[in-house]
């Protein structure tokens, strides 16, 4: 007995040459089939693209919207991004973290996120500010989104007694992952093993700020690597930008992206922030610094595309639109074809669940009812043309209606 189907869905890879429709029963996808007899209440998807939902693994709601109150960046060449943050940290409380990260995280329901990783700070003197807002939006939003949280220190861990204490508390109280940003810290390795250290205590997944720059002189990479081949942790690590492996011959980079892949180690790029905030030491022929995912998933590292932030020094644009970032990483990585084109969709969906180790996603029978409704006929077609989410189903009920923009032509 179904209780809602969406009809005309087009599910890439499902029979009919992708045509079907999608019952829900109970919260769970019941059934695909073309033309599925049934009465309940239904959904015209008229023959546009259909997945379950997108997936965003690194973004950070509790340090958006606050570049309007940061001071404006002194020079190109010296940004201070990370100091302009910290000087507006002490203006932060749970109330003001609450309403900053709620009007982002509907901006990313709207553009079809379902699910999501957010990573937290809990240094000074933020503490555990960040948890507490973010763990009320979690219910707050569960209809809508299943929000994780990822715990962090920002500012350094090695040499910061108090955010170690922070980040043990943070993990007891709702954090189930854990992040890390050994580039603030004075100590790279510490804090990796330290990371490593807790991640294992606790039982819990690891999703670190990995080697962000343009100089691959040194690479935490290695470390992580290894530590993640040592403890038998493959699948179960994930690291943010990975830039400075651009700054490598392409044979190189491919035997990091098979050393990772062998690892279980996946990459995740920002396109948004590592585009404006690197490569300010030179100001012409400015080098790009996105980590080329395409290359690295066909060395069989799974990777995945996300907003890190939005309206912040870091990266002062950003509307939640994460089909925008997998439009944006073609454009500076310089793909086209179309297979590859639906390769940086599955990063935004099906290879951005599996960084998440999630169990009950995509269209298949017996995942949850969950399914975004994409203005496209093809995941290649989504990318090229930065195509808007129509609609998106989460616990069997719809949560979110964009009509299309119609043109009201004279008469
Ligand atoms: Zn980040």
């Amino acid at each position: 007995m179904l209780d809602y189907v969406i009809r005309n869905a087009r599910v890439p890879g499902a029979a009919n040459g992708g045509a079907v429709d999608i019952g829900f029963s109970k919260g769970k996808i019941a059934a695909i089939e073309p033309k599925l007899q049934a009465d309940s209440p239904s959904f015209d998807a008229q023959g546009c693209l259909c997945c379950g939902g997108l997936v965003e693994t690194h973004i950070h709601l509790d340090k958006s919207r606050i570049v309007d109150r940061c001071t404006p960046e002194p020079s190109r060449s010296e940004p201070n991004h990370m100091k302009r943050v910290q000087a507006v940290k002490p203006t932060f409380t749970v109330e003001d973290i609450y309403n900053r990260a709620k009007a982002s995280l509907e901006g990313c329901i709207k553009h079809g996120t379902t699910r999501m990783r957010t990573h937290a700070e809990i240094d000074l003197p933020v503490g555990t500010k960040c948890i507490e807002a973010l763990t009320q939006l979690q219910k707050e939003y569960a209809w809508a989104i299943d929000l994780e949280i990822c715990a962090f220190a920002q500012e350094g861990l090695s040499n910061a007694p108090e955010a170690d204490k922070a980040l043990v508390k943070a993990l007891e109280s709702g954090a189930r992952v854990i992040g890390g940003a050994p580039n603030y810290d004075v100590d790279h390795p510490a804090q990796i093993n330290r990371v490593f250290e807790l991640a294992r205590h606790y039982d819990i997944d690891i999703d670190m700020h990995i080697d962000s720059g343009h100089d691959p002189a040194s690479l935490d990479l290695h470390l992580v690597a290894e530590l993640t081949t040592r403890y038998k942790l493959g699948g179960r690590v994930a690291m943010g930008h990975v830039t400075k492996v651009t700054g490598l011959p392409t044979v190189k980079q491919k035997e990091i992206a098979r050393k990772l892949a062998d690892a279980g180690v996946a990459v995740t790029a920002l396109p948004a922030t590592d585009l404006f905030v690197l490569a300010r030491h030179v100001d012409y022929n400015v080098p790009r610094c996105v980590t080329d995912l395409n290359m690295f998933a066909e060395c069989g590292c799974n990777c995945s595309i996300s907003s890190n932030n939005i309206l912040n020094p870091f990266t002062p644009f950003g509307d939640g639109s994460l089909i925008r970032m997998a439009n944006l990483h073609a454009n500076i990585v310089q793909v086209a074809q179309s297979e590859r084109l639906a390769e940086l969709f599955n990063m935004i969906s099906e290879r951005s669940a599996r960084l998440l180790n999630l169990k009950d996603y995509g269209i298949k029978v017996g995942s949850e009812a969950e399914v975004a409704v994409i203005d496209a006929q093809s995941p290649a077609d989504a990318v090229a043309t930065n195509a808007p989410v129509l609609a998106v189903f989460k616990r069997g009920r719809q949560t979110v209606a964009r009509p299309r923009a119609e043109l009201l032509r004279p008469a």
